[in-house]
């Protein structure tokens, strides 16, 4: 119990940090029972790995607020949130290293299943977190870890007890993640690729802060393309609603198009309240596209995009250590479509040029025979007329897209307006001459197979280094360029993934049916399944982003 705990940080008091390990081991509280897992071995080593247990009967959260799923992962990240406010206002500098710290990995902007906080059948809280055990050199400083276990710990506990809680900002993070997943679960019944509610305030604070900008202009749907849903808790709202086929947003440089398609690209995510995009859901197989030159492509077959390379290069299963732009806009596209994407994002911004259009004075110069790219304006229809993929595409600065869209939305001072029936007149108007051009049907990539020898030979998992950079072994695969990823959680669980997807490749699976394991494993288990130690630093992932990391390893070889 305390007393024992107590009386251990007495007698370890002063000697060296090693001694802390006698700590490890489970105690119990009035508030709750604190498990010390894993000692760190020196004041610069990772946090300690620490879980605080506190019993339904004394948390006293209301069944109501976790009868259901998406109520239950709600309820989850509004504790993990209070408790990750309150861990950094009890977290100080003691000391050597990373003495004083108290961390709880709770939600940033996107509330996700996580393993910070669980809770159980009978509204019991599983905290789990880190704390850094203070030294002044490598020498044990007791008092102050005293504080840390025996003061601040137990006031965490019995701040997450419901009398303790903001109950409208509790209500507010459950009824929102109910409504949002309804919402996108009812996307498909509604005719709808993608929603996005008038009121929504979509542009961040910065490039780097990811909060809602101050005095926004708020979103609000033309009446031609308004949409109205009921949902559970919000009741009737109104908003734009994305239909299947090619949208286009169009309209002047900064009036507000990327900053809409980046809100749909996160919208395959809930958010939390007060952040505004919080009814804004896009399909949840909806990936965003881009260039990406100097990318790893290993075996994709892009042949539909780009053939006849010089040097007579294979496109059917093209690799290369170093991508070009259009050959990696067209590698992403391939590798989505492998994995049943139904929605493609892509903005102008970051395409590349010569993948997105080809017009008539370049067929005029260069005949097809000569250029190696189909560009995407010729396959985008096909993909949605025979497979049902649609696209949403930022296009501010080719009118060829005109012919192809299905719907055209105009962003105008921030404001989107319903510009389809200009556009048809438009096209008829001034015809763009483009020729059409020669290319055989567009085929969908099979899934790849790899061979075993493709993975890093170290026994220690890959580890997260930040939200872009996963190293495994002497391997380091760069995610700058997959934008759905928001959180180094989500990361360092697609890292502690990936070897079990590489162990589902070894016995001769395929990407597809590895993934399908992976996503199993996950949903019956939990997230916690991904690492031995139960540890509260990881966040859900999507089979997408999983393989995105396993696409850019540098070592995967293809089997031909
Ligand atoms: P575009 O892609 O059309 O050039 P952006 O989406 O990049 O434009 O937006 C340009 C700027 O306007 C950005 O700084 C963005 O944060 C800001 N912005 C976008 N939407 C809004 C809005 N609804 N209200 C106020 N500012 C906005
Ligand atoms: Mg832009």
């Amino acid at each position: 119990d305390a007393k024992t705990l107590s009386a251990k940080l007495k007698r370890i008091g002063g000697q060296g940090y090693g001694a802390y390990k006698e700590l490890k081991g489970v105690y119990q509280f009035s508030e709750g029972t604190l498990f010390i897992d894993k000692v760190q071995s020196d004041p610069f080593a990772p946090p300690s790995l620490l879980r605080l247990k506190i019993p339904g009967d004394l948390a006293q959260i209301p069944s109501h607020f976790y009868n259901n799923p998406s109520r239950k992962v709600g309820l989850e990240n509004y504790l993990a949130y209070k408790a990750s406010q309150l861990a950094q206002k009890f977290s100080r500098k003691i000391g050597t290293g990373k003495g004083g710290l108290i961390k709880v990995h709770g939600p940033g902007q996107e509330i996700l299943p996580r393993t910070a906080l669980e809770l159980d059948d009978n509204g019991g809280i599983e905290l789990r977190f880190f704390v850094g055990l203070p030294a002044a050199g490598r020498r044990i400083l007791a008092k102050e870890a005293q504080k840390i276990l025996l003061d601040y710990l137990p006031k965490l506990a019995k701040a997450l007890c419901y009398p303790e809680l903001d109950h409208t900002f509790l209500k507010a993070f459950v009824e929102i993640n109910e409504d949002a997943d309804f919402l996108r679960d009812r996307l498909k019944a509604l005719g709808l690729i993608a929603f996005v509610a008038d009121g929504s305030i979509l542009p961040r604070a910065s490039g780097i802060d990811p909060k809602p900008a101050k005095n926004a202009v708020p979103f609000k749907a033309p009446d031609s393309l308004a949409v109205e849903i009921d949902l559970p808790n919000r009741g009737r709202v109104r908003g734009l609603g994305i239909r299947p086929g090619v949208t286009l947003i169009a309209g002047g440089g900064f009036h507000g198009k990327s900053t809409l398609l980046r809100a749909l690209e996160l919208g395959i995510y809930n958010h939390i309240p007060g952040d505004g995009r919080e009814l804004v859901v896009t399909s949840p197989l909806a990936v965003k596209i881009r260039a990406e030159d100097g990318r790893k492509i290993t075996g994709v077959d892009i042949s539909p995009f780009i053939n006849n390379l010089p040097l007579g290069l294979d496109t059917k299963s093209f690799t290369t250590d170093c991508a070009s732009g259009s050959t990696s806009q067209a590698a992403n596209i391939m590798e989505a479509l492998e994995l049943f994407a139904d929605v493609l994002l892509i903005d102008e911004d970051t395409s590349a040029t010569n993948f997105m259009i080809r017009d008539l004075r370049m067929q005029m110069l260069v005949s097809k025979e000569k250029e190696p790219i189909t560009p995407f304006l010729d396959r985008v229809r096909e993909l949605y007329e025979i497979f049902g993929v649609s696209s949403i595409l930022v296009i501010g600065g080719c009118g060829d897209y005109l012919d192809v869209a299905d719907t055209v939305i105009v962003m105008d001072n921030y404001l989107p307006k319903d510009a389809t029936i200009e556009a048809r007149n438009i096209i008829q108007k001034y015809p763009s001459n483009r020729l059409k051009e020669d290319v055989p049907p567009f085929k969908k990539p099979n899934s790849r197979y790899f061979l075993p020898e493709s993975f890093p030979k170290v026994s220690k998992s890959p580890k997260a280094k930040s939200r872009d950079t996963v190293l495994w072994g002497k391997e380091v695969i760069d995610l700058s360029a997959v934008e759905q990823i928001v959180s180094v959680d989500q990361t360092r669980a697609i890292s502690l993934a990936l070897p079990l997807l590489a162990e589902q490749i070894k016995q001769g699976k395929n990407l597809l049916e590895g993934l399908n394991f992976i996503e199993m494993t996950v949903k019956t288990k939990g997230l916690k399944c991904l690492s031995g130690m139960p540890r509260g630093d990881l966040a859900f992932f999507r089979p997408m982003e999983l393989a995105a990391a396993l696409n850019r390893l540098r070592s995967l070889r293809v089997k031909d």
